[in-house]
């Protein structure tokens, strides 16, 4: 097969969480145009559903919306159960739904702290094991989780060590599921972009304050990122193209974690 070829996901089922916005819209958008029918897994329903039919609209190739709070067993179950019934197969899962707050541990409730645990890091849990046992069946998957460069430094000037803590274990999680499922023919990546322009940071680049400044400052490319600047890898990753290729972390950062 050649390379160009490698790259194709003609006939993969891809499921991506948190795909109604920012990175993973952009990343769905890519595996959507690499072929892969995209399954847009989101708390917000009806911004899933739009991403979906626009998928459709854009790339010929089908896609559904589910509305799923990752952090909800029964309703994960009902998720995945929804896609098997409708595609039969699951290739590639990408869980990459989070939030974040900045929020010194002292200010901290302890309610926020597992909230961001919860949905940055157990759902990861929760998802990949609801899809894990087909991909085990089928003897083959493709696993990437979003983590941050937050989990491998921790950025400046802003409090966010929650955030910071459950990226962390995100790649560990990857690293453990990696080697856990490497026998099962089950790949397990992770991402771990650098500031990003998305809903999730919006307010600050609106404000366009010290923080962003700071920010831009910091990395060496001296700007955000921008959510299809992953696009690439996002197929890379959830191809044959990188079919040797497990417990591995890829920063994309503008250089911020070079330095
Ligand atoms: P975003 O806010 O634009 O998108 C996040 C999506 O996740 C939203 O559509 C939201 O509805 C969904 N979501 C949130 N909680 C959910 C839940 N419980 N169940 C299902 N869906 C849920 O944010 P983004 O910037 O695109 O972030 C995507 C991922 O990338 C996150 O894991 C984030 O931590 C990570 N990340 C973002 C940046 C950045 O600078 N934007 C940098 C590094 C990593």
């Amino acid at each position: 097969m050649s390379i160009m070829e490698r790259f194709k996901l003609t006939n993969k089922v891809a499921i991506m969480t948190g795909g109604a916005s920012g990175l993973g819209k952009a990343m769905a958008d890519a595996l959507s145009e690499a072929g892969a029918k995209l399954v847009i897994a989101d708390l917000n329903g009806e911004a899933a559903d739009r991403v979906a039919k626009d998928l459709e609209e854009r790339h010929g190739v089908p896609a559904i919306s589910v509305e799923v709070n990752v952090t909800n067993e029964k309703q994960v179950e009902a998720m995945v159960d929804k896609v098997i019934k409708t595609f039969g197969q699951i290739d590639i899962l990408f869980n990459n739904a989070g939030i974040g707050s900045h929020e010194k541990v002292e200010n901290m409730t302890y309610e926020t702290w597992k909230k961001q645990l919860d949905v940055n890091l157990n759902s990861m849990f929760l998802v990949s094991n609801a899809v894990g046992k087909y991909m085990r069946a089928q003897n083959r998957g493709v696993i990437i989780n979003t983590s941050s460069m937050s989990g491998i430094i921790v950025n400046t000037p802003q409090p966010q060590a929650a955030y910071n803590t459950s990226k962390a274990g995100v790649i560990m999680f990857t690293k453990s599921l990696a080697i856990e499922w490497a026998e099962h023919g089950i790949r397990v990546n992770t991402i771990a972009p650098g500031y990003m322009k998305t809903d999730l940071t919006r307010e600050y680049y609106e404000d366009n304050g010290d923080k962003v400044k700071k920010w831009n400052e910091l990395t060496p490319m001296k700007r955000p990122g921008t959510p299809d600047e992953l696009g690439g890898l996002a197929i890379y990753l959830a191809s044959d193209a990188s079919s040797f290729v497990t417990g591995s972390v890829f920063t994309v950062d503008g250089g911020y974690t070079a330095q």
